[in-house]
Protein backbone atom coordinates (compact mmCIF):
# COMPACT_ATOMS: atom_id res chain seq x y z
CA UNK A 1 0.00 0.00 0.00
CA UNK A 2 1.34 3.63 -0.85
CA UNK A 3 1.95 6.50 1.75
CA UNK A 4 0.43 9.89 1.94
CA UNK A 5 1.44 11.42 -0.70
CA UNK A 6 -0.08 14.38 -3.33
CA UNK A 7 -0.90 13.37 -6.78
CA UNK A 8 -1.10 15.32 -9.61
CA UNK A 9 -2.78 14.66 -12.90
CA UNK A 10 -0.40 15.72 -15.63
CA UNK A 11 -2.02 16.46 -19.37
CA UNK A 12 0.54 16.86 -21.80
CA UNK A 13 3.73 15.56 -21.52
CA UNK A 14 5.98 17.70 -23.59
CA UNK A 15 8.25 20.16 -22.44
CA UNK A 16 6.35 22.04 -19.93
CA UNK A 17 4.49 19.21 -18.79
CA UNK A 18 7.36 17.07 -18.04
CA UNK A 19 9.52 20.28 -16.78
CA UNK A 20 6.26 20.29 -14.09
CA UNK A 21 6.70 16.68 -13.61
CA UNK A 22 10.90 16.89 -12.82
CA UNK A 23 9.75 19.79 -10.23
CA UNK A 24 6.95 17.89 -8.59
CA UNK A 25 8.83 13.91 -8.73
CA UNK A 26 11.53 15.34 -7.51
CA UNK A 27 9.45 16.67 -4.33
CA UNK A 28 7.97 12.98 -3.95
CA UNK A 29 4.61 14.03 -5.20
CA UNK A 30 3.48 11.73 -7.91
CA UNK A 31 2.47 12.59 -11.15
CA UNK A 32 0.40 10.92 -13.90
CA UNK A 33 0.60 12.01 -17.33
CA UNK A 34 -2.43 12.25 -19.15
CA UNK A 35 -0.81 12.25 -22.86
CA UNK A 36 -2.93 12.25 -26.21
CA UNK A 37 -0.61 10.94 -28.75
CA UNK A 38 1.54 7.30 -28.30
CA UNK A 39 4.85 9.69 -27.98
CA UNK A 40 4.89 12.22 -25.53
CA UNK A 41 6.77 15.14 -27.26
CA UNK A 42 4.05 17.58 -28.29
CA UNK A 43 5.38 20.50 -30.95
CA UNK A 44 9.10 19.33 -30.27
CA UNK A 45 8.67 16.13 -32.50
CA UNK A 46 4.99 17.71 -34.62
CA UNK A 47 5.89 21.44 -34.50
CA UNK A 48 9.90 22.55 -34.68
CA UNK A 49 10.34 21.87 -38.40
CA UNK A 50 12.60 18.70 -38.43
CA UNK A 51 15.98 20.52 -39.36
CA UNK A 52 16.37 21.36 -36.34
CA UNK A 53 17.67 17.69 -35.72
CA UNK A 54 20.13 17.73 -32.57
CA UNK A 55 17.89 20.31 -30.64
CA UNK A 56 14.82 17.91 -31.39
CA UNK A 57 16.82 14.98 -30.11
CA UNK A 58 18.14 16.26 -27.05
CA UNK A 59 14.70 17.71 -26.27
CA UNK A 60 13.59 13.52 -26.79
CA UNK A 61 15.91 12.74 -24.63
CA UNK A 62 15.21 15.56 -21.39
CA UNK A 63 11.68 14.58 -22.17
CA UNK A 64 12.34 10.80 -21.77
CA UNK A 65 14.16 10.96 -18.28
CA UNK A 66 11.87 13.22 -16.56
CA UNK A 67 8.90 11.14 -17.45
CA UNK A 68 11.05 7.30 -16.67
CA UNK A 69 10.74 8.18 -12.70
CA UNK A 70 9.38 6.08 -9.84
CA UNK A 71 7.29 9.04 -8.84
CA UNK A 72 5.51 9.10 -12.58
CA UNK A 73 2.68 7.00 -14.02
CA UNK A 74 2.50 7.86 -17.73
CA UNK A 75 -0.69 7.15 -19.73
CA UNK A 76 -0.72 7.57 -23.18
CA UNK A 77 -3.44 7.84 -26.01
CA UNK A 78 -5.82 9.31 -23.63
CA UNK A 79 -7.50 12.58 -24.91
CA UNK A 80 -8.65 14.82 -22.04
CA UNK A 81 -12.20 15.71 -23.42
CA UNK A 82 -12.89 13.02 -25.02
CA UNK A 83 -11.32 9.64 -23.79
CA UNK A 84 -11.42 11.65 -20.34
CA UNK A 85 -13.92 14.44 -19.46
CA UNK A 86 -12.80 17.13 -17.99
CA UNK A 87 -15.35 16.75 -14.79
CA UNK A 88 -13.97 13.50 -14.25
CA UNK A 89 -10.78 14.03 -13.78
CA UNK A 90 -10.98 17.01 -12.13
CA UNK A 91 -14.00 16.15 -9.26
CA UNK A 92 -14.13 12.51 -9.48
CA UNK A 93 -10.76 10.98 -9.67
CA UNK A 94 -9.79 12.71 -6.60
CA UNK A 95 -6.20 14.36 -7.56
CA UNK A 96 -4.21 17.09 -5.10
CA UNK A 97 -3.97 19.25 -8.30
CA UNK A 98 -4.19 19.24 -11.90
CA UNK A 99 -1.64 20.55 -14.28
CA UNK A 100 -3.32 21.45 -18.11
CA UNK A 101 0.04 21.30 -20.65
CA UNK A 102 -1.73 20.72 -23.42
CA UNK A 103 -0.07 23.62 -25.76
CA UNK A 104 -2.15 25.46 -28.58
CA UNK A 105 -3.27 23.14 -31.29
CA UNK A 106 -6.39 25.00 -32.74
CA UNK A 107 -4.68 27.14 -35.78
CA UNK A 108 -6.70 30.36 -35.65
CA UNK A 109 -8.80 30.56 -39.13
CA UNK A 110 -8.49 33.56 -41.34
CA UNK A 111 -10.74 36.01 -40.09
CA UNK A 112 -13.24 36.51 -42.93
CA UNK A 113 -16.80 36.73 -42.75
CA UNK A 114 -18.29 32.74 -43.47
CA UNK A 115 -14.77 31.27 -42.71
CA UNK A 116 -16.22 28.19 -40.46
CA UNK A 117 -18.50 27.27 -43.64
CA UNK A 118 -15.06 26.83 -44.99
CA UNK A 119 -13.08 24.32 -43.00
CA UNK A 120 -11.44 21.73 -44.47
CA UNK A 121 -12.27 23.20 -47.98
CA UNK A 122 -9.47 24.49 -49.65
CA UNK A 123 -7.55 25.88 -46.66
CA UNK A 124 -4.55 24.26 -45.28
CA UNK A 125 -3.99 24.77 -41.30
CA UNK A 126 -0.20 25.25 -40.64
CA UNK A 127 -0.21 22.77 -37.85
CA UNK A 128 -1.52 19.91 -39.77
CA UNK A 129 0.96 21.05 -42.75
CA UNK A 130 3.90 21.06 -40.52
CA UNK A 131 2.79 17.51 -39.03
CA UNK A 132 3.47 16.11 -42.25
CA UNK A 133 6.74 17.47 -42.96
CA UNK A 134 7.92 16.20 -40.16
CA UNK A 135 6.71 13.21 -40.32
CA UNK A 136 6.24 12.18 -45.02
CA UNK A 137 9.42 10.55 -44.74
CA UNK A 138 8.23 7.55 -42.67
CA UNK A 139 7.80 4.20 -44.45
CA UNK A 140 4.72 3.79 -41.85
CA UNK A 141 3.66 8.09 -42.41
CA UNK A 142 -0.43 7.64 -42.45
CA UNK A 143 -1.29 11.04 -42.10
CA UNK A 144 -2.56 14.01 -44.27
CA UNK A 145 -0.72 14.63 -47.31
CA UNK A 146 -0.25 17.13 -49.29
CA UNK A 147 0.97 18.26 -52.71
CA UNK A 148 3.82 21.36 -53.16
CA UNK A 149 2.38 23.57 -55.69
CA UNK A 150 4.28 25.91 -57.07
CA UNK A 151 2.71 29.31 -56.65
CA UNK A 152 1.49 28.37 -52.94
CA UNK A 153 0.25 31.62 -50.47
CA UNK A 154 0.90 31.46 -46.91
CA UNK A 155 -1.18 33.93 -44.80
CA UNK A 156 0.41 34.56 -41.66
CA UNK A 157 4.01 37.03 -40.39
CA UNK A 158 5.05 35.13 -37.15
CA UNK A 159 8.13 33.22 -37.55
CA UNK A 160 6.23 29.95 -37.72
CA UNK A 161 4.83 31.54 -40.98
CA UNK A 162 8.65 32.05 -42.07
CA UNK A 163 9.34 28.02 -41.10
CA UNK A 164 6.04 27.66 -43.04
CA UNK A 165 7.28 29.15 -46.39
CA UNK A 166 10.60 27.69 -46.26
CA UNK A 167 9.46 24.49 -46.13
CA UNK A 168 7.63 24.84 -48.93
CA UNK A 169 10.53 26.63 -50.60
CA UNK A 170 13.25 23.55 -49.89
CA UNK A 171 10.45 21.07 -51.15
CA UNK A 172 9.51 22.97 -54.09
CA UNK A 173 13.05 23.44 -55.18
CA UNK A 174 13.84 19.86 -53.68
CA UNK A 175 11.67 17.82 -55.73
CA UNK A 176 12.08 20.00 -58.89
CA UNK A 177 15.81 19.38 -58.81
CA UNK A 178 15.52 15.72 -58.69
CA UNK A 179 13.13 15.77 -61.77
CA UNK A 180 16.36 17.14 -63.61
CA UNK A 181 18.61 14.09 -61.73
CA UNK A 182 19.92 16.12 -59.06
CA UNK A 183 19.63 14.95 -55.33
CA UNK A 184 19.79 17.74 -52.90
CA UNK A 185 19.44 16.80 -49.17
CA UNK A 186 16.70 18.99 -46.88
CA UNK A 187 19.18 19.88 -44.65
CA UNK A 188 21.15 20.99 -47.12
CA UNK A 189 19.06 23.13 -48.43
CA UNK A 190 17.85 24.89 -45.15
CA UNK A 191 21.35 25.30 -44.03
CA UNK A 192 23.02 26.35 -47.27
CA UNK A 193 19.37 28.54 -48.68
CA UNK A 194 17.77 27.76 -51.95
CA UNK A 195 19.81 30.68 -53.55
CA UNK A 196 22.78 28.73 -52.93
CA UNK A 197 22.15 25.43 -53.79
CA UNK A 198 20.45 26.57 -56.76
CA UNK A 199 23.25 28.69 -58.25
CA UNK A 200 25.82 25.64 -57.21
CA UNK A 201 23.80 23.73 -59.82
CA UNK A 202 23.67 26.15 -62.17
CA UNK A 203 20.17 26.41 -61.73
CA UNK A 204 17.84 29.17 -60.92
CA UNK A 205 13.79 29.46 -60.29
CA UNK A 206 13.47 30.81 -63.84
CA UNK A 207 15.29 28.12 -65.26
CA UNK A 208 13.73 25.05 -63.25
CA UNK A 209 10.01 27.32 -64.33
CA UNK A 210 9.19 27.99 -60.79
CA UNK A 211 7.33 30.99 -59.20
CA UNK A 212 7.82 30.03 -55.68
CA UNK A 213 4.97 30.87 -52.63
CA UNK A 214 4.31 34.42 -51.17
CA UNK A 215 3.71 35.08 -47.62
CA UNK A 216 0.82 37.71 -47.41
CA UNK A 217 1.20 39.36 -44.04
CA UNK A 218 -1.66 42.58 -42.62
CA UNK A 219 0.63 45.29 -41.22
CA UNK A 220 4.34 46.09 -42.16
CA UNK A 221 7.83 43.70 -42.25
CA UNK A 222 9.30 46.05 -39.15
CA UNK A 223 5.55 45.10 -37.67
CA UNK A 224 6.40 41.30 -37.75
CA UNK A 225 6.59 39.64 -33.99
CA UNK A 226 10.00 38.15 -35.35
CA UNK A 227 12.37 39.87 -32.69
CA UNK A 228 9.72 40.62 -29.28
CA UNK A 229 10.02 44.24 -28.11
CA UNK A 230 9.83 43.84 -24.00
CA UNK A 231 7.43 46.47 -22.23
CA UNK A 232 8.91 49.91 -21.52
CA UNK A 233 11.76 49.45 -24.16
CA UNK A 234 13.54 52.61 -24.72
CA UNK A 235 13.04 54.12 -28.15
CA UNK A 236 16.32 53.23 -29.24
CA UNK A 237 15.76 49.65 -28.05
CA UNK A 238 12.62 49.62 -30.46
CA UNK A 239 14.44 51.14 -33.42
CA UNK A 240 17.04 48.47 -33.54
CA UNK A 241 14.47 45.44 -32.53
CA UNK A 242 12.05 47.12 -35.56
CA UNK A 243 15.58 47.03 -38.28
CA UNK A 244 16.25 44.04 -36.46
CA UNK A 245 12.56 42.30 -37.49
CA UNK A 246 13.39 43.58 -41.37
CA UNK A 247 16.35 42.51 -41.31
CA UNK A 248 15.29 38.78 -40.31
CA UNK A 249 12.87 38.92 -43.25
CA UNK A 250 15.10 40.29 -45.34
CA UNK A 251 17.89 37.29 -44.86
CA UNK A 252 14.91 34.87 -44.83
CA UNK A 253 13.41 36.25 -48.68
CA UNK A 254 17.27 36.41 -50.07
CA UNK A 255 18.25 32.78 -48.89
CA UNK A 256 15.00 31.39 -50.07
CA UNK A 257 13.95 32.76 -52.46
CA UNK A 258 9.82 33.48 -51.43
CA UNK A 259 7.86 36.55 -52.21
CA UNK A 260 6.16 39.05 -49.62
CA UNK A 261 3.37 41.10 -50.10
CA UNK A 262 2.90 43.34 -47.21
CA UNK A 263 -0.15 45.27 -45.35
CA UNK A 264 -2.18 42.74 -47.23
CA UNK A 265 -5.88 42.09 -44.88
CA UNK A 266 -7.70 39.09 -45.95
CA UNK A 267 -11.19 40.45 -46.72
CA UNK A 268 -13.21 37.52 -48.07
CA UNK A 269 -12.07 34.24 -50.23
CA UNK A 270 -12.77 33.25 -53.38
CA UNK A 271 -15.11 30.61 -53.91
CA UNK A 272 -15.45 28.10 -56.63
CA UNK A 273 -17.57 24.93 -56.59
CA UNK A 274 -17.72 25.24 -52.79
CA UNK A 275 -14.05 25.27 -52.28
CA UNK A 276 -12.01 28.21 -51.81
CA UNK A 277 -9.55 28.54 -54.75
CA UNK A 278 -8.05 32.29 -53.45
CA UNK A 279 -8.09 35.06 -50.84
CA UNK A 280 -9.22 38.53 -51.16
CA UNK A 281 -7.60 41.06 -49.84
CA UNK A 282 -7.13 44.79 -48.93
CA UNK A 283 -4.53 46.92 -49.10
CA UNK A 284 -4.17 48.62 -45.40
CA UNK A 285 -2.33 51.43 -43.87
CA UNK A 286 -0.66 51.12 -40.39
CA UNK A 287 -2.44 53.58 -37.68
CA UNK A 288 -1.22 53.30 -34.25
CA UNK A 289 -0.05 49.92 -35.05
CA UNK A 290 -3.23 48.55 -36.06
CA UNK A 291 -4.13 47.82 -39.96
CA UNK A 292 -6.89 50.07 -41.00
CA UNK A 293 -8.28 49.32 -44.47
CA UNK A 294 -7.74 51.87 -47.72
CA UNK A 295 -10.76 51.80 -49.87
CA UNK A 296 -10.39 51.29 -53.39
CA UNK A 297 -7.20 49.18 -53.12
CA UNK A 298 -9.24 45.17 -53.08
CA UNK A 299 -7.51 42.65 -54.73
CA UNK A 300 -7.24 39.00 -54.77
CA UNK A 301 -4.68 36.44 -55.14
CA UNK A 302 -5.57 32.72 -56.33
CA UNK A 303 -3.66 29.66 -55.80
CA UNK A 304 -3.96 25.93 -55.32
CA UNK A 305 -2.39 25.62 -52.13
CA UNK A 306 -3.21 28.30 -49.47
CA UNK A 307 -1.74 27.92 -45.90
CA UNK A 308 -3.09 30.00 -42.86
CA UNK A 309 -0.39 30.11 -40.51
CA UNK A 310 -1.55 33.16 -38.05
CA UNK A 311 -1.24 31.34 -34.83
CA UNK A 312 -2.19 28.53 -32.72
CA UNK A 313 -4.38 28.38 -29.31
CA UNK A 314 -5.47 26.11 -26.91
CA UNK A 315 -8.18 23.29 -28.39
CA UNK A 316 -11.40 23.65 -26.75
CA UNK A 317 -11.97 20.73 -24.44
CA UNK A 318 -15.58 20.03 -23.51
CA UNK A 319 -16.47 20.72 -20.23
CA UNK A 320 -13.51 23.55 -19.84
CA UNK A 321 -15.12 26.93 -20.15
CA UNK A 322 -13.17 29.45 -22.49
CA UNK A 323 -12.93 33.36 -22.60
CA UNK A 324 -12.01 34.16 -26.34
CA UNK A 325 -9.23 32.24 -27.47
CA UNK A 326 -8.56 30.33 -24.16
CA UNK A 327 -9.62 29.15 -20.68
CA UNK A 328 -10.61 30.69 -18.71
CA UNK A 329 -7.83 32.07 -16.59
CA UNK A 330 -7.91 34.46 -13.21
CA UNK A 331 -4.12 34.70 -13.39
CA UNK A 332 -1.95 34.72 -16.43
CA UNK A 333 1.20 33.90 -14.73
CA UNK A 334 0.12 31.28 -12.62
CA UNK A 335 -3.06 29.90 -15.22
CA UNK A 336 -5.29 29.67 -12.63
CA UNK A 337 -8.61 28.70 -14.09
CA UNK A 338 -12.33 30.39 -12.81
CA UNK A 339 -14.33 27.56 -10.87
CA UNK A 340 -11.30 25.46 -9.68
CA UNK A 341 -9.14 26.12 -7.02
CA UNK A 342 -6.63 23.15 -7.59
CA UNK A 343 -6.36 23.48 -11.48
CA UNK A 344 -3.40 25.29 -13.15
CA UNK A 345 -2.39 25.68 -16.44
CA UNK A 346 1.01 25.40 -17.43
CA UNK A 347 3.90 26.20 -20.65
CA UNK A 348 1.80 27.16 -24.22
CA UNK A 349 -1.65 26.62 -23.10
CA UNK A 350 -1.22 29.71 -21.45
CA UNK A 351 1.91 31.55 -22.17
CA UNK A 352 0.85 31.92 -26.06
CA UNK A 353 3.97 32.38 -26.84
CA UNK A 354 5.66 29.41 -29.14
CA UNK A 355 9.43 29.44 -27.40
CA UNK A 356 10.62 26.18 -25.62
CA UNK A 357 12.50 27.56 -23.11
CA UNK A 358 9.71 29.96 -22.13
CA UNK A 359 7.66 27.13 -22.24
CA UNK A 360 10.16 24.97 -19.64
CA UNK A 361 10.83 28.11 -17.52
CA UNK A 362 6.55 28.31 -17.10
CA UNK A 363 6.24 24.56 -16.63
CA UNK A 364 9.19 25.08 -13.94
CA UNK A 365 7.21 28.09 -12.09
CA UNK A 366 3.91 27.17 -11.92
CA UNK A 367 4.94 23.76 -10.21
CA UNK A 368 7.07 25.30 -7.75
CA UNK A 369 4.68 27.12 -6.78
CA UNK A 370 1.91 24.86 -6.50
CA UNK A 371 4.50 22.74 -4.37
CA UNK A 372 5.38 25.80 -2.04
CA UNK A 373 2.35 27.40 -1.55
CA UNK A 374 -0.25 25.26 -2.43
CA UNK A 375 0.24 21.70 -1.83
CA UNK A 376 2.08 22.57 1.71
CA UNK A 377 -0.97 23.57 2.82
CA UNK A 378 -3.20 20.40 1.72
CA UNK A 379 -3.60 17.12 3.33
CA UNK A 380 -1.85 14.40 1.39
CA UNK A 381 -4.15 11.94 0.23
CA UNK A 382 -4.87 8.49 2.06
CA UNK A 383 -2.82 5.67 1.25
CA UNK A 384 -6.05 3.63 0.07
CA UNK A 385 -6.67 7.23 -2.33
CA UNK A 386 -3.25 7.36 -3.52
CA UNK A 387 -4.09 3.74 -4.34
CA UNK A 388 -7.07 3.87 -6.02
CA UNK A 389 -5.87 6.82 -8.27
CA UNK A 390 -2.80 4.92 -9.44
CA UNK A 391 -4.65 2.01 -9.96
CA UNK A 392 -7.12 3.81 -12.45
CA UNK A 393 -4.36 5.27 -14.40
CA UNK A 394 -2.98 1.59 -14.78
CA UNK A 395 -6.15 -0.05 -15.55
CA UNK A 396 -6.40 3.25 -18.12
CA UNK A 397 -2.96 2.98 -19.35
CA UNK A 398 -3.32 -0.64 -19.95
CA UNK A 399 -6.69 -0.60 -22.11
CA UNK A 400 -4.24 1.48 -24.48
CA UNK A 401 -1.69 -1.17 -24.60
CA UNK A 402 0.84 0.48 -21.93
CA UNK A 403 2.27 -2.23 -19.83
CA UNK A 404 4.26 0.47 -17.06
CA UNK A 405 7.38 0.57 -18.12
CA UNK A 406 8.29 4.10 -20.28
CA UNK A 407 11.41 3.05 -21.39
CA UNK A 408 10.00 -0.24 -23.24
CA UNK A 409 6.98 2.04 -24.30
CA UNK A 410 8.82 4.62 -25.79
CA UNK A 411 11.15 1.98 -28.13
CA UNK A 412 7.88 -0.06 -29.21
CA UNK A 413 6.12 3.51 -30.49
CA UNK A 414 9.23 5.30 -32.26
CA UNK A 415 9.12 4.69 -35.93
CA UNK A 416 12.80 3.85 -37.22
CA UNK A 417 13.16 6.23 -39.01
CA UNK A 418 11.11 9.25 -37.35
CA UNK A 419 13.88 12.11 -37.22
C1 LIG B 1 6.54 25.75 -36.91
C2 LIG B 1 7.05 25.93 -35.50
C3 LIG B 1 8.35 26.36 -35.29
C4 LIG B 1 8.83 26.55 -34.00
N1 LIG B 1 10.12 26.96 -33.82
C5 LIG B 1 10.59 27.19 -32.57
C6 LIG B 1 11.93 27.61 -32.38
O1 LIG B 1 12.70 27.75 -33.34
N2 LIG B 1 12.36 27.84 -31.09
C7 LIG B 1 11.52 27.70 -30.02
O2 LIG B 1 11.93 27.94 -28.89
N3 LIG B 1 10.24 27.27 -30.18
C8 LIG B 1 9.75 27.02 -31.43
N4 LIG B 1 8.47 26.59 -31.61
C9 LIG B 1 7.56 26.50 -30.44
C10 LIG B 1 7.83 25.33 -29.50
O3 LIG B 1 7.99 24.13 -30.20
C11 LIG B 1 6.66 25.25 -28.53
O4 LIG B 1 6.36 26.51 -28.01
C12 LIG B 1 6.93 24.36 -27.31
O5 LIG B 1 7.51 23.13 -27.72
C13 LIG B 1 5.62 24.14 -26.57
O6 LIG B 1 5.78 23.26 -25.50
P1 LIG B 1 4.54 22.93 -24.56
O7 LIG B 1 4.96 21.79 -23.70
O8 LIG B 1 4.09 24.16 -23.84
O9 LIG B 1 3.36 22.52 -25.53
P2 LIG B 1 3.25 21.31 -26.57
O10 LIG B 1 4.55 20.93 -27.13
O11 LIG B 1 2.18 21.70 -27.51
O12 LIG B 1 2.77 20.11 -25.65
C14 LIG B 1 1.43 19.85 -25.35
C15 LIG B 1 1.28 18.35 -25.12
O13 LIG B 1 -0.05 18.10 -24.69
C16 LIG B 1 -0.61 17.05 -25.46
N5 LIG B 1 -2.06 17.29 -25.50
C17 LIG B 1 -2.70 18.29 -26.16
N6 LIG B 1 -4.01 18.24 -25.94
C18 LIG B 1 -4.23 17.17 -25.13
C19 LIG B 1 -5.40 16.59 -24.54
N7 LIG B 1 -6.63 17.11 -24.75
N8 LIG B 1 -5.27 15.48 -23.77
C20 LIG B 1 -4.02 14.94 -23.54
N9 LIG B 1 -2.88 15.45 -24.07
C21 LIG B 1 -2.98 16.56 -24.84
C22 LIG B 1 0.09 17.15 -26.82
O14 LIG B 1 0.04 15.93 -27.53
C23 LIG B 1 1.50 17.53 -26.39
O15 LIG B 1 2.30 16.41 -26.11
C24 LIG B 1 7.96 26.35 -32.88
C25 LIG B 1 6.64 25.90 -33.08
C26 LIG B 1 6.19 25.69 -34.38
C27 LIG B 1 4.76 25.20 -34.58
Amino acid sequence: MSEHKHVAAIIGGAVSGSEAVRVLAEKGVHCVVFEQNSRPYGKIEDGLPRWHDKQRRNEYVKIDERLDHPNVTFVPKVTLGKDLSFQELVEDWGFSVVCLANGAWRDRAIAVDGAENYAGKGIVLQNAFVYWFNHFIEAGYQGPEYTVHDGAMVVGGGLASIDVVKILQIELVRRALLEKGIEVDMHDLEKKGVAKILASHDQSMDKLGLEGCTLYYRRRPIDMPLAAIESGASEELKQKRLKIRQRILDNAQSKFLFKFQERSLPSGFVIDDDHVKGVEFIRTEIVDGRPKPIAGTEFEATSPLIISSIGSVPDRIDGLDMRGEYYTFTDWDLGTIEGYDHVFGVGNVVTGQGNIAVSRQHGEHVANWVNENFLSKREALAPAQVDNILERARALGASKGYEGRYADWIRSVMPPDMQ
